[in-house]
């Protein structure tokens, strides 16, 4: 029987961009015989021409064997929200998501069906050289995975991207669960089970515009991401008033001592500075890790919504 396949692809201010896009992915899917081909396109809230051009392709795109849909967000919601919204649309049997820069090549989607043919029920792309940035870029990022897989219990794959195939069962999963608002979708695939399978590619430069994603929003990611599979900085923060407590307990002691035993006490003014603001310090940590983790539950219990879809255009 023949097997459906959805791509998503998330666009935000990607006008210069999208033809080139759909040049190039339509020439790879022209490849794809045996598939019925959907492309479903998510235009999360772009402020330049891009709704336009997706307008074009998908007239475009009437005469020919790929089902063009555009799903058109209120506002820009976000990258995972703009995926979570291509995924919650289709009941196909494999969906892809990628990006729609070209980083993301389609000439990888072959190798990811053939992953799939083979049993893979998810095949996460390892990005193993990005062209545009380098240097402190992927060192940052070597860092954030290191650290995430020391705080949760779930092993990452250090270069996964959104650059992801996954079966229908999958998707049917990530459609009633895993529904946080603080989300970090590519670390949710990996730790959901089923039969997993890794592919490398090497990503190139954007083809046009710029990247949306900067230091700030990848810090952003980061946190997001250690809230979203760590529970560890609340021990951390256990075990900093445990250290203190001691701490306070010897020094308690020494105070007494010197208190009881000693004619003249000393003057103790640079004692008390360092202690104070050590002390503040380690209060002020703590609160704040407390603080990051509620104003993150308080945000799950509004239960508002992930995505809002404005117009669906087929
Ligand atoms: N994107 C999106 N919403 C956003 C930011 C980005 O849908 O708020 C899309 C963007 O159009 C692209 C993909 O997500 O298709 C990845 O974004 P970008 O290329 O800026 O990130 P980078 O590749 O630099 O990590
Ligand atoms: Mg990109």
């Amino acid at each position: 029987m023949t097997k459906s396949l959805s791509i998503i692809v998330s666009v935000y201010n990607e006008q210069d961009g999208l033809l080139q896009f759909w040049e190039s992915i339509s020439k790879s899917l022209l490849e794809l015989k045996e598939y019925r081909l959907r492309l479903i396109f998510v235009n999360d809230g772009s402020k330049d021409d891009s709704s336009e051009i997706l307008k074009k392709i998908s007239n475009e795109s009437k005469n020919g064997n790929i089902l063009v849909e555009v799903i058109e967000f209120s506002r820009n919601f976000g990258h995972e929200a703009a995926m979570i919204a291509g995924i919650d649309h289709t009941d196909d049997d494999i969906l892809i998501c990628m990006d729609a820069d070209l980083q993301h090549p389609p000439e990888y989607i072959a190798q990811m069906l053939e992953q799939y043919q083979k049993g893979s029920e998810i095949v996460l792309m390892n990005r193993v050289k990005r062209h545009d940035k380098i240097g402190f870029s992927s060192f940052s990022s070597k860092v954030f995975y290191k650290l995430i897989n020391w705080l949760s219990e779930n092993n990452f794959e250090n270069n996964a991207s959104d650059f992801f195939l996954i079966s229908q069962d999958v998707a049917n999963v990530l459609k009633s669960n895993y529904r946080e608002r603080n989300r970090f979708l590519r670390g949710f695939i990996q730790v959901i089970g089923f039969r997993i399978n890794t592919l490398e590619f090497e990503a190139p430069a954007r083809f046009a515009g710029i990247s949306n994603y900067n230091f700030k929003s990848l810090f952003k990611l980061g946190f997001t991401a250690i809230f979203a599979f760590s529970n560890k900085p609340l021990k951390i923060s256990l075990f900093c008033s445990i250290a203190f407590l001691l701490f306070s307990f010897v020094f308690i002691v020494f105070t007494l001592i010197v208190y009881f035993f000693y004619d003249t006490p000393p003057s103790g003014y640079t004692t008390m500075v360092i202690l104070q603001a050590l002390g503040f310090t380690v209060i002020s940590f703590m609160i704040t890790i407390l603080s990051s983790y509620f104003g993150r539950s308080l945000f799950e219990i509004r239960d508002r919504p992930i995505y809002i879809i404005k117009n669906i255009k087929k």
